[in-house]
């Protein structure tokens, strides 16, 4: 839950899930969807899949018990190696080390490492190293404190050299590539796309479909929505879309835009109100539909733009 979000975010959510499947056996036996819902908000949802499916394989494989070998844990869908050794050291105190952005970034500093930090030689000289350096016990807390030291100390563009208590061993500083070390990438260059979403109503339900078990918001239910291609406006792509799910209807007015980023992506989705004259659902994306009353749209799990676009026509349909 914690990954690219926030503690005080985290914490209802956490309260939440563990609340609603308080052991391994309980989120075994949970329904995907219900999970989904839990986590709905916090993104990255292929890690609730994973949790679902790791418990799955702990209750069938391992009694319900977390394996305590590496190479086991490693094997559990969504378990790297990092997350792997992170439980293992925190947990139980093995030694075992990990790298992640932060030690990453103090290790390439200490060291001075001047390649990519993600170039697969480098990156084993970061693994290498942050074993050598790890002490007999308490290897959980030295990962800890490593982690910390990046988070609070060896910051990425201001470096706190003065108050670090690496800085008489830094090659960085005493070379003075701090401000250096680590290369970083150039960020990749932003893509605009333009897409239009359809509120497809039949009498007093709009249409949701379920996206694929694979790829981006996998699972999650939405309104239908598509990329226009080169030159085409927003009514001929709606139109298109509504042919790609096997439905006829009459186009009305434009509802709402909502801008949001993917990856690189900066999205411009336009929102059309359609209403429903014929045609049954088929699709080659899509794996699912269901008409669905207005009221009910938020039981179902969506991704956040889908969840701004709710309660923006559940806003309007109040008024
Ligand atoms: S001395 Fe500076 S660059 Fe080196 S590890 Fe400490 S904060 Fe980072």
């Amino acid at each position: 839950m914690l990954q690219q979000t926030q503690v005080a975010t985290v914490i209802p959510y956490y309260q939440r899930f563990l609340e609603a499947f308080p052991t391994i056996e309980a989120l075994a036996r949970a329904d995907e969807q219900h999970v989904l819902r839990l986590w709905q908000g916090l993104g990255y949802y292929r890690r609730a899949q994973n949790l679902v499916r790791a418990a799955r394989v702990v209750v069938r494989n391992h009694g319900g018990q977390l394996p305590n070998d590496p190479e086991q844990l490693r094997g559990l869908p969504g378990l790297g190696r990092y997350t792997a050794n992170a439980i293992l050291s925190q947990a139980l105190d093995q030694r075992l080390p990990i790298v992640e952005a932060n030690s990453e970034r103090v290790l390439c500093r200490l060291l001075g490492l001047r390649g990519n930090p993600k170039a697969p030689t480098v990156r084993q000289r970061l693994w290498d190293a942050a074993e050598i350096l790890l002490p007999r016990t308490r290897a959980g807390q030295f990962n800890q404190a490593l982690m910390e030291l990046g988070a609070l100390v060896c910051l990425p563009s201001q470096p706190r050299c003065p108050n670090c208590p690496l800085e008489e061993r830094c090659v960085a500083r005493q070379r003075g590539l701090e401000h250096k070390i680590p290369k970083r990438s150039l960020p990749p260059r932003t893509v605009d796309t333009q897409e239009v979403a359809l509120v497809l109503r039949r009498k007093d339900a709009i249409l949701l479909v379920q996206r694929p078990n694979g790829g981006r918001w996998a699972n999650l239910w939405e309104v239908p929505h598509i990329a226009l291609q080169n030159g085409e406006s927003h009514k001929r792509a709606a139109k298109r879309l509504l042919q790609s799910i096997g439905y006829s209807a009459k186009l009305g007015k434009q509802l709402v835009t909502i801008r949001h980023g993917v990856t690189r992506h900066r999205i411009s989705m336009v929102c059309l109100e359609a209403f429903h004259q014929g045609g049954r659902f088929q699709s080659e994306f899509y794996v699912q539909s269901r008409w669905t009353a207005l009221g009910r749209w938020q039981d179902l799990p969506s991704s956040s733009p889908q969840r701004r676009l709710q309660a923006s026509i559940i806003g309007r349909a109040g008024k």
